[in-house]
């Protein structure tokens, strides 16, 4: 990853969801081949590039957890991403990935993932690690998803938040949390963080 600016000062950034915000949304995607980006996210995510936000996907994985696949099958999908995307110049600063899942008691699971952790979204772990890696500004960082749990997410975390109409369109029912904004799509989504953002 290139660094684009210093990190003395602290920085923004926009956490992305990965399933149903960048890519559709696959039952247990594990292999590359299973891969799609929704259209305009690349245009997105270069727009983010470009005014310089911080880019950070945030996903959970349980399918490790449950034994559908390994971190390598994870690491594949996340390359393959990376190089879709590299292709129409937009780039994520970081990937952080929650291989966990607290449900004990399926065959094929490994039982040393199955826990309760602290990074599994709403969880604030992977937000937090970030913050911490990247030096961020939560007050001033943005977090885009397609489901109630990345709403509830960024509540834990004091981070605005914008539910996409992709994906689950927020319709998942699980948490209450309610967002700051709702666009159609991620790059609608973009265009309101940098609107609200000018200065
Ligand atoms: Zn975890």
């Amino acid at each position: 990853m290139v660094q684009r600016s210093s990190l003395g000062t602290a920085q923004r950034a926009v956490f992305l969801d990965r399933d149903g915000t960048l890519i559709k949304e696959v039952e247990g995607l594990r292999s590359p081949d299973q891969l799609e980006v929704l259209p305009g996210v690349a245009a997105a995510i270069r727009e983010l590039n470009h005014h310089g936000w911080r880019t950070i996907l945030i996903t959970n994985q349980p399918v490790v957890a449950k034994g559908f696949c390994t971190e390598a099958d994870v690491a594949t999908v996340h390359n393959k991403l990376e190089t879709l995307l590299g292709r129409e110049h937009a780039f994520l600063d970081r990937i952080y990935w929650c291989p966990h899942h607290p449900h004990k008691g399926f065959p094929g699971e490994r039982p040393e993932l199955k826990i309760h952790c602290d990074c599994r979204k709403p969880k604030p772990g992977m937000v937090l690690q970030a913050a911490e890696e990247l030096n961020l500004d939560l007050r001033a960082c943005w977090f885009i998803g397609d489901t109630t749990t990345d709403l509830e997410t960024a509540r834990n975390t004091g981070v605005r938040s914008i539910l996409v109409r992709t994906g689950h369109g927020g319709r998942d029912g699980i948490f209450k949390s309610e967002p700051d904004f709702t666009t159609d799509n991620l790059l609608d989504a973009v265009r309101v963080i940098v609107t609200k953002t000018k200065s």
